[in-house]
């Protein structure tokens, strides 16, 4: 009887077909916005690639016992061999695959779901998943598109069919990314200021018209027209000018951001044990951190796809070792290219007592913690918006995709990060470490996060932008 009643309940409600991109920083938002939606009443199909869906139950983030009548997993493939690894893919082949066979076992999918019970009321997909609106736009379903990049790097985005028809990218010659081509002014993109050519996002970067990643962000950027209304993990306050110039080219947007705050609104959610990570996380580095003086300990995490060399590494193994600081650094398995990442005996019988190195951490927790005193970070759009919503002030050393563009905002319209050189050297680092910590320029910037974080819980607050943007989300355009 009771299979019967729940049945009953979980058919009358409005069903959401939720599909990420299959990478990291896309997963954990459309996660946590399907537990909100979860939250508000709607039965949730949480579409996974098969790779990532077997990664998921290996980190221990699902387990069947997880699933909910009305929160289900589905997955479909991605079109790549398989494997059984645990590392990032390779993302061009990973969008060339996506773009050229997840369709038909999408629509597959979305049909037999939509036939089921409770019928498909809207696909939440990703915004570089755009073949979704061709399926559902076979079956008349709504889509709604969830960009999780900042505005102001989807906007980047957005412009790439002008940098094109300007001929500015594809680039005339490879000499171009070294001899200043790069620092040129672009002062005509709407909502955004003290942009040059290499604040935005990398893919402009390659002599030739055929790159794969420029072609495909371009493309998707161009798709987001097609959806019924737009998703932003921002706040209104963060990056007002460039969506009040988004909204004049975009279907509505609904700014929900900071994800992370508004997640903690519904704590006795049953889904809490339910987590998007693809690495098993070390709990360790809390207990770690539970002994750390407040606002003490350097926090040093490139991400989940960012790789570097070897020297590179050891460039900021040597800079932390000579700052002096305490240090959590997160060192994921795939991190250094091509090989395992090896770190000097001496830096290690140098930094003993004083450094945790782990493979994976659980950040949003690490980056709440009041041991922490600044991040180290490759600026990926998660990590930005986490350590903004935890007051926390940031290195940057930005590698790929729009990660450039948040450097930029952070440092020169937020106030609130300081930049790596790419070339990275000790030098730089420790340097950088010390004034983040404990300089006159890391202290305006730790006040300035401080304020940023104030408001970002507001607007996730009852009234607030985004509390209220969700709710809109929900009544305006889910529920229709
Ligand atoms: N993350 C984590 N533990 C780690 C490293 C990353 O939980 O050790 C999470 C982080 O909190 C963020 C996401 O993984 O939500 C990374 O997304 P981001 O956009 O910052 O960077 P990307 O991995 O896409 O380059």
């Amino acid at each position: 009887k009771k299979i019967r009643e729940m049945r009953c309940m979980t058919t009358r409600k409005p069903h959401v077909v939720c599909i990420p991109y299959p990478a990291q920083g896309h997963v954990t938002p459309m996660m946590m916005l399907a537990k909100l939606l979860h939250s508000h009443g709607f039965h949730i199909t949480f579409v996974n690639t098969q790779y990532n869906h077997r990664r998921l139950l290996r980190s221990k983030a699902l387990s069947s016992a997880d699933v909910l009548p009305d929160f289900r997993f589905e997955s479909i493939p991605d079109g790549l061999p398989p494997s059984d690894e645990d590392a990032t893919q390779d993302i061009p082949s990973l969008c060339e695959s996506i773009q050229n066979n997840a369709l038909p076992p999408f629509l597959d999918l979305l049909r037999q779901l939509n036939e089921g019970s409770p019928p498909v009321s809207c696909v939440v997909s990703d915004g570089v998943m755009s073949f979704t609106v061709d399926a559902a736009t076979e079956l008349s379903i709504p889509e709604v598109m969830f960009w999780t990049p900042s505005a102001c790097g989807f906007m980047g985005y957005l412009q790439y069919k002008h940098l094109l028809e300007r001929g500015l990218t594809p680039l005339k010659d490879e000499s171009d990314i070294t001899n200043g081509y790069l620092d040129m002014a672009v002062e005509w993109i709407p909502g955004l200021k003290n942009m040059r050519l290499k604040d935005l996002p990398t893919f402009i970067r390659t002599t030739d018209p055929d790159d794969i990643m420029l072609n495909y962000c371009n493309r998707e950027a161009q798709r987001a027209s097609m959806a019924k209304a737009v998703i932003m993990n921002t706040f209104d306050e963060l990056e007002q000018p460039v969506l009040e110039a988004m909204a004049a080219m975009l279907p509505p947007i609904y700014t929900i951001g900071p994800l992370t705050l508004l997640s903690r609104r519904a704590p006795d959610n049953p889904l809490t044990s339910v987590r998007s990570n693809l690495w098993k996380e070390e709990s360790g580095c809390l207990e770690w951190l539970h002994g750390r003086a407040p606002a003490s300990v350097v926090y040093v995490n490139f991400g989940s796809i960012t790789v570097m060399t070897n020297t590179q590494l050891i460039e900021f193994a040597w800079g932390l070792a000579n700052c002096k600081y305490e240090f959590l650094w997160v060192i994921r398995p795939d991190l250094v290219k091509g090989d395992a990442a090896v770190l000097p005996e001496e830096f290690l019988e140098e930094t003993k007592g004083r450094g945790l190195l782990a493979s994976w951490c659980p950040q949003e927790a690490v980056l709440s913690h009041a041991s922490v005193g600044g991040f180290l970070t490759h600026s990926g759009w998660n990590s930005t918006i986490e350590s903004i919503s935890n007051g926390v002030a940031m290195l940057s050393w930005p590698f790929f995709a729009e990660q450039q563009t948040n450097c930029r905002y952070a440092c020169t319209e937020w106030g609130v990060g300081m930049e790596i050189d790419n070339d990275v050297k000790r030098e730089e680092v420790e340097a950088s470490i010390r004034e983040l910590m404990g300089g006159e320029k890391g202290k305006e910037m730790r006040k300035k996060a401080a304020e940023w974080k104030e408001r970002a819980v507001r607007a996730t607050q009852p009234g607030g932008s985004s509390f209220l943007n969700l709710d809109r989300l929900v009544n305006e355009v889910l529920l229709l």
